[in-house]
């Protein structure tokens, strides 16, 4: 199919969601029109809606399903644990076999923890770096999303009103209610501004358990971290004792070793999740062994107790192998080119129209400003209301067309799209462009 709105079907369901949920999504991140798409089914790279109309899928589950959906060892993977049992309060010894792989592959990784979401990573990597130094401050990027844990949430939705001075960046809350004392512990860095972040870190250093950083944050434009903000970060919190948590549950899938590797970033713990987990909830916390041995138990209680009912449960384990597996290095080389078919293409329809618009991105993600010049951090990324619009008005064109894009967040290619996928995500793109030129004109 080409060409939907929200079908009848969707909108019938959304009435009896509405009874039950309070807003009748059971998660923010849930587009809207003004009711969501019910999916009925995915397979490979497409979704197809409860009313039977066939999208290609470029978010992924947030770029979670790198496989893309219904991925063939994944189901078979699943279907053969799902017989032998779903969770156990033993360990399996598939558990061992997804560490090693991870171990061999993402560098500083010695030692690794399961749990079920990124955000639980996040919250016990910042937590180990606090039992590990004794400390309790955390320095993060505004605009960084990490999670649901409050420390990690400061400054997530910093707007122009409250951000405050470049050079010393407001904390600000993320909910009316958070503590006044997690905005106190937290240190707010600029993306890309090394010398903010030299000196933020050397003031606050001494404080500091541990200093998180995605090497190139989605709400940050999703670009590439330079070189030298990279070693000065990491420098500065060396010569403080402060820990490097690199936040690669986004990321990781950027290539084979990660996205820590690509950038030069030697972090002393990684978060992971999404990619690993095959479809399935899962999150992980790597790192130095050094660091990693918190969370020995085997001497009694350890420095930092982690459990969780379904951490490492064996669905989501086998899934997260069977995915993991595949993804090999012809996998990424795959992904890097469909890529650079559409960063290019969507580049290249951009500048034959002279459209104030950019890609940015980098392996198998994109994102699409409607600004001329690619965004270099969060405050340049942030969208008043105006461009906001045009962006929801290009998502809406993408679904109309068959293509569910997300236009507030990084869009993920997979390894079941083909060429002519991303192919017909540049065409898409242009024909948006031919047809809403009044919007984008500069
Ligand atoms: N960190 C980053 C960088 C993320 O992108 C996300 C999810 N989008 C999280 C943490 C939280 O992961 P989860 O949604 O699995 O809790």
């Amino acid at each position: 199919m080409v060409g939907s709105q929200v079908g009848q079907r969707s909108k019938d369901i959304f009435t009896r969601a509405r009874r039950v949920f309070p807003d009748g999504t059971s998660r923010v991140t849930v587009e809207r029109n003004p009711e969501p798409l019910y999916i009925e089914r995915g397979i490979g790279s497409y979704l197809f809606d409860v009313d039977d109309n066939r999208f290609l899928d470029l978010n992924g589950n947030f770029t979670a399903l790198i496989h893309g959906h219904a991925f063939v060892p994944v189901v078979e993977a699943l279907t053969r644990q799902v017989q032998r049992g779903t969770c156990f309060a033993n360990p399996t010894e598939s558990e061992i076999e997804l560490a090693e792989l991870l171990c061999h592959r993402i560098p500083h990784v010695e030692r690794v923890r399961f749990v079920n979401t990124g955000t639980e990573a996040v919250l016990f990597a910042i937590k180990a770096a606090r039992a590990f130094t004794g400390r309790s401050k955390v320095a993060k990027l505004e605009g960084a999303y990490h999670g649901a844990y409050d420390w990690a949430e400061v400054s997530v939705a910093a707007t122009p009103d409250n951000w405050g001075d470049a050079a010393a960046p407001s904390s600000t809350a993320f909910y009316r209610g958070m503590p006044a004392s997690v905005l106190d512990e937290v240190v707010v860095l600029r993306f890309n501004d090394t010398e903010n972040a030299r000196q933020l870190l050397s003031f606050h250093g001494h404080s500091l358990a541990a200093v998180i950083l995605d090497p190139m944050p989605s709400r940050g434009g999703l670009t590439a971290p330079k070189p030298e903000f990279i070693a000065a970060v990491q420098d500065t919190a060396r010569k403080n004792g402060v820990l490097v948590i690199a936040d690669e549950v986004l990321n990781l899938r950027q290539s084979f070793r990660g996205a820590s590797a690509l950038y030069g970033l030697v972090p002393d713990l990684i978060t992971m999740g999404k990619i690993i987990g095959g479809g399935l909830p899962i999150g992980a916390i790597g790192g130095r062994e050094e660091v990693m041995r918190v969370f020995d138990a085997s001497a009694g209680r350890p420095l930092l107790p982690q459990g969780g009912t379904f951490s490492a449960n064996p669905l989501s384990i086998t899934a997260g192998l069977a995915a993991m597996k595949h993804l090999d290095h012809a996998a990424f080389a795959k992904l890097d080119e469909l890529g650079h078919v559409v960063r290019d293409g969507v580049g290249r329809a951009i500048s034959k129209r002279r459209a104030s618009l950019c890609i940015t991105g980098a392996a198998s993600l994109f994102r699409i400003h409607p600004m001329a010049v690619a965004p270099k951090d969060n405050r340049e990324a942030y969208l008043s209301s105006g461009p906001s619009k045009l962006m929801k008005q290009l998502g809406d064109f993408f679904v109309e067309n068959g293509v569910m894009f997300p236009h507030a967040a990084a869009a993920s290619l997979s390894t079941a799209m083909t060429r002519a996928d991303a192919e017909l995500v540049v065409d898409v793109f242009g024909g948006f462009l031919d047809s809403h030129r009044e919007c984008w004109k500069a």
